[in-house]
């Protein structure tokens, strides 16, 4: 171990930042947050630390460093742009048993200052010892996303219990068993949506023994590249005890997961008998009810084209609780991944999602509607109905040369983008082995294709400027 962590405690604690630029704000920043009696020590002083300096309790000494306005210090930041006054101040400050901090020089640092994942009263700090951090500010960022923004009052929350459940609890291991099932319960995952007397209830229960209902969080994991789920995904994935998943969710995205939780694939494919969907929805009352925390992970958006809505009418029903946490649908992460914007001043102004499949027989959607000037045409499950697409579009008056687009696994790395007129829609789909998922988007935007393309350029190269013609694999 290079170096010792420890917290400091900087309250009237006499501490100096010497220098006037940005680095010394941003030290004193983080000075000042932590409660130091802090000096600045500059003949020059930048806006921002002058703005600082005026609303809070600062020494200002308007000029050039000199050991004797630092001898009554405990802590130095040496923050000037000139390295000779930097040494000259670390030399100083190691003679008077000052700690020292300059920016910058690790050789003349008695400590440095971690990143932090700030959660007061939870700290999480960060060291590199001063070696790569950029580094330590890279693996902070990681740790950021992936605890929840209440984790400071939650424990706070904690704090305030720690009596009553000493009280209750004689033995050591009685209150580490009631802090772990306190820990996962949904205090923890819904703190910031309960009020004070269902936090109340749940901790009485709690102290009671009594087993907590489950609650279901139906999570969008978007359209398949796992760095587009949000924070708020990752982090009900990491707690859930059960995830229910889709058959579209890639493994990579289940990495991202709790390693221990029980994985359950429902598999869902175009088809499905209804019975299969009752089932799911079975299930999910089911694992709650055992109080478990369900993590039901559908692709792209639950609640678009993902009959979220049926799964949580049965929760409903049943009273149990459930959270949604949207996400990218595919048209958006297609969209994106293709260099395709879904509108564009000069070529949509709107944009409709359609499903290529009807749930109940004889349901035809709206032709004449889909066909309308300076609107981009979005399909989702409408490979196999390719023929049947294009003909009724033409006949409702659009244009056989409007631009088309297949996006095929869009947004990982297979992702393959097809591109033609309207009228090729169906030799484009016969004539390529595209594999599922894939989404069609019709309308002039794809015309921009050739041009934005970033994801795979290699693709795409004639077939979306001309569209005369496309692109064989
Ligand atoms: N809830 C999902 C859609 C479910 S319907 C969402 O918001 O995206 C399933 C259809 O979505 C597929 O048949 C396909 O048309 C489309 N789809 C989903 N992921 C896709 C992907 N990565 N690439 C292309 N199409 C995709």
């Amino acid at each position: 171990m290079e170096q010792f962590p420890i917290f400091l405690n900087l309250k009237n604690f006499p501490c100096a930042v010497v220098g006037g630029g940005d680095v010394a704000f941003r030290k004193a920043s983080a000075l000042i947050k932590a409660q130091a009696e802090l000096t600045i020590i500059s003949p020059e002083i930048c806006a921002e630390l002058q703005e600082l300096i005026e609303a809070h309790k600062i020494t200002l000494i308007k000029q050039d460093y000199q050991a004797e306005l630092i001898e009554d210090m405990r802590l130095v930041v040496a923050a000037t742009d000139n390295e000779t006054v930097n040494e000259a101040i670390y030399q100083y400050c190691e003679a008077n048993k000052i700690l020292i901090n300059t920016v910058d020089s690790p050789k003349y640092c008695r400590y440095t200052t971690p990143s932090i994942v700030d959660r007061s009263p939870i700290l999480i700090a960060i060291s590199s010892a001063g070696m790569s951090p950029v580094l330590a500010r890279r693996i902070r960022a990681t740790i950021e996303s992936s605890l929840p923004q209440a984790l400071g009052e939650i424990a706070q929350y904690a704090g305030s219990l720690r009596e009553r459940v000493k009280q209750q609890f004689k033995t050591i291991e009685q209150r580490r068993m009631f802090w772990e099932n306190f820990f996962s319960s949904s205090i923890v995952s819904r703190f910031r949506q309960l009020k004070a007397e269902q936090k109340e209830d749940i901790v009485d229960g709690l102290i009671k023994g009594e087993k907590e209902q489950g609650e279901v969080w139906l999570v969008g994991a978007g359209p398949g590249d796992e760095e587009l789920l949000t924070i708020k995904a990752l982090q009900k994935m990491q707690l859930a005890d059960v995830i229910v998943y889709d058959r579209l969710i890639s493994q990579k995205t289940l990495d991202l997961a709790r390693k221990d939780a029980e994985f359950i694939c429902v598999g869902k494919q175009k088809n499905y008998h209804l019975k299969q969907q009752e089932e799911i929805n079975d299930m999910l009352v089911r694992l709650a009810q055992e109080g478990k925390k369900v993590c039901r992970l559908k692709g792209g958006d639950p609640f678009i084209f993902g009959r979220g809505g049926e799964e949580l009418e049965t929760l409903v029903e049943q009273q149990i609780p459930f959270q949604v946490i949207p996400a990218v649908t595919a048209a958006a992460g297609c969209a994106s991944y293709a260099g395709i914007p879904l509108t564009h001043r000069d070529y949509a102004r709107k944009v409709v999602f359609v499903t290529g499949q009807n749930s109940k027989a004889g349901d035809h959607p709206d032709w004449q509607a889909l066909v309308r000037p300076y609107q981009t045409l979005v399909v989702y499950m409408g490979l196999t109905r390719a023929e049947l697409i294009k003909d009724e579009l033409i006949k409702h008056g659009m244009d056989e040369n409007t631009p088309v687009a297949i996006v095929e696994k869009g947004t990982t790395p297979e992702q393959k983008v097809y591109t033609g007129i309207l009228n090729e829609l169906p030799a484009l789909t016969r004539d390529n082995p595209i594999g599922s998922p894939a989404l069609l988007i019709i309308g002039d935007v794809v015309k921009l294709a050739g041009k934005l393309n970033w994801f795979n350029p290699e693709q795409l190269e004639e077939g979306a400027t001309t569209f005369n013609t496309y692109i064989k694999p």
